[in-house]
């Protein structure tokens, strides 16, 4: 039975009134909305009484290892057995800001096999997945904000404290681009506001997030914006990609090429972006768009991906070259669309 709006925080409430084995979990190369919720809500939970492990696919950046809870995180790839035996066991499955089981990378299949109740809490359109509750709002900013709804409808925020706070404005934050898009709601700031109250410290958080970059990080954005950004003005189109080589080059660590996409668009007159990202199996891509140009159905028809309507991201098969060359051939399909 899938359960869609908000019967479902209702239903899940009657369900959490026991005691459970929990599982928390999120979509591949976390960022601050997926890992601010999946700590926020394993918090909660823990202090609800259950048995609780946040399990990720794979590692995250730097920047979003002071989090609360951060300890606690099981990374699937560094420690297969061990997450697959807690999956495996777990009563209940909540997956967080991921909405596609393609997302979870090598843990799919685990999770796939798992006999537990599933739960969704996300806020990306056309949810991919079959689990039994499903609390899916594309109108929120982030699923930090589902989550603090979450809460507040299963303990009437009870168990909200200072570090569950700073999960959840951790996510809220990096997921509007520090309130500047997805969050025309008044929802969101109301949210913020309540999270303030909380004595958390917002200026800290961002300090901890955009000013927590190596040198060489900055050395690398200056390389991509001066000699590898390419314009293309009729099209309305900006993109930016990096070689592994180069990767080397400027000692690139996860999450280094963080916001590169944005920075192309605020180029006058382009609304969409795109960056390509070498890996040794895969090319990792990233779209940005202004407007009404959707990002993620361009990425879902040609680039294996999805995501938000100005937010996707895909990846693709082929070597870096071949991608570009199939990114550019596929541009003027979509002159009309860019220009609108
Ligand atoms: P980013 O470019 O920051 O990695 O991702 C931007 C948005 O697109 C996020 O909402 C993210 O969840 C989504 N996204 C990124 N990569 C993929 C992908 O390969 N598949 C899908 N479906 N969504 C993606
Ligand atoms: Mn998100």
């Amino acid at each position: 039975m899938i359960l869609k709006g908000n019967s479902v925080a209702n239903e899940l409430k009657i369900l959490l009134s026991k005691k459970y084995k929990i599982v928390i979990t999120t979509h591949l190369n976390p960022d601050g909305d997926a890992l601010g919720s999946t700590l926020a809500l394993s918090m909660a939970l823990k202090k609800m009484g259950h048995d609780v492990y946040p399990i990720v696919p794979n590692e995250y950046p730097d920047f979003l290892q002071w989090l609360p809870g951060n300890e606690d995180v099981i990374d699937f790839y560094k420690k297969k057995e061990f997450a697959s035996s807690i999956i495996l066991s777990a009563d209940i499955i909540f997956f967080l800001d991921h909405n596609e089981s393609k997302r979870g990378g090598d843990m799919n299949e685990i999770l796939t096999a798992s006999k537990a109740v599933k739960v969704m809490i996300d806020h990306h359109p056309n949810p991919q997945m079959v689990v039994d509750f499903q609390l899916s709002f594309t109108e929120a900013s982030s699923t930090c904000e589902l989550i603090f709804e979450f809460i507040t409808a299963i303990d009437g925020l009870k168990f909200m404290d200072k570090a569950i706070a700073e999960c959840i404005y951790t996510g809220i934050l990096t997921d509007t681009g520090c309130f500047n898009y997805n969050s025309s709601r008044k929802r969101t700031f109301e949210i913020a506001a309540q999270l303030l109250s909380y004595d958390i410290p917002k200026d800290d958080i961002f300090s901890r997030i955009y000013n927590n970059f190596s040198a060489q990080r900055m050395r690398l954005l200056g390389y991509c914006l001066n000699e590898k950004m390419v314009v293309l003005p009729e099209l309305n189109t900006a993109y930016i990609a990096l070689t592994l080589e180069e990767q080397k080059r400027f000692d690139f660590a996860t999450g280094d090429s963080e916001g590169f996409v944005n920075y192309p668009l605020s180029i006058k007159g382009i609304y969409f972006t795109a960056l390509f990202i070498e890996h040794k199996d895969k090319v990792k891509i990233s779209f940005r768009s202004r407007g009404k140009f959707p990002s993620n159905l361009f990425s879902e028809r040609h680039f294996s991906g999805g995501g938000h309507l100005n937010a996707a991201g895909g990846e693709s098969k082929f070597s870096l070259d071949k991608t570009i060359q199939k990114f550019n051939d596929l541009l003027p399909d979509y002159k009309a669309q860019l220009n609108s």
